[in-house]
């Protein structure tokens, strides 16, 4: 992204929040050809105990086979850690549920802080778009205090917050990278994305509304037409 690469830093060190999906494989992408391989950004994975294990499992595979493509074809270098947890502080809750919502932010910061240089920096993938942009204002309240605590002066930067998923995807596409990159929450075991998840659902919807947008009027309203008549007779169906 141009911002990165022209602003960027370069005598500090580059963590990335890295989950193996479209925006964090991307930006970290665009942190490796930003820093060059001198002072390579450092990717960091969260496998949460709480997530479908499908999809850490698709996630751990399509980052090897990222980083696998970056070094092999495309002389690009980063370094990479992956951490979990292993522990649940409420006993009582059911480990698969009990951590939702500010979880998978809280854990993954209480563990890639500590182990960050005092003034690095943490690049984070997240759009205003996504289901996040509501914690993101506790986010930065999480790293203040953790930073005050550790004595730390750790800056976090969400590189590509006003940026569409279309533009993230058609990136993505331009550069060859689709079959690089996991974004559903719930795949099968063979790996078949579920089409109905958030992701799923954002994904598609941008793509939907990218095709919408270069059609005329005429041919827009015929298909919202279409939409209807099938909502109709879904409706029908259930009925
Ligand atoms: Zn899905």
């Amino acid at each position: 992204m141009i911002r990165l690469l022209n602003t960027i830093d370069k005598s500090k060190k580059h963590f990335v929040a890295w989950s193996g999906g479209c925006d964090s494989s991307l930006l970290l992408y665009d942190l490796c050809e930003a820093l060059g391989k001198d002072n390579p950004p450092i990717a960091l994975s969260y496998e949460a105990f709480f997530l479908d294990e499908n999809k850490v499992k698709l996630e751990k595979e399509y980052r090897a086979k990222f980083k696998k493509e970056l070094e092999e074809n495309r002389d690009l270098h980063f370094i990479y850690h992956t951490m979990t947890t292993s522990i649940s502080i409420d006993q009582d809750s059911d480990p698969k549920w009990g951590w939702q919502g500010l979880a998978q932010p809280v854990l993954f910061l209480l563990q890639f802080l500590p182990i960050m240089p005092n003034d690095a920096v943490l690049h984070f993938g997240y759009l205003k778009s996504d289901d996040f942009g509501v914690l993101k204002h506790e986010f930065n309240k999480m790293i203040y205090y953790i930073n005050k605590i550790m004595n730390k002066n750790i800056n976090i930067i969400f590189d590509f917050e006003f940026i569409t998923k279309i533009h993230i995807l058609r990136k993505i596409d331009k550069l060859n990278l689709n079959s690089f990159v996991s974004f559903c929450e719930s795949p099968s075991e063979d790996g078949k994305i579920c089409g109905c998840c958030g992701p799923c659902t954002s994904h598609y919807t941008a793509i939907i509304y990218d095709a919408l947008s270069s059609m005329a009027v005429d041919e827009r309203i015929n298909i919202i037409h279409q939409i209807k008549n099938k909502e109709e007779i879904i409706n029908v169906v259930n009925n």
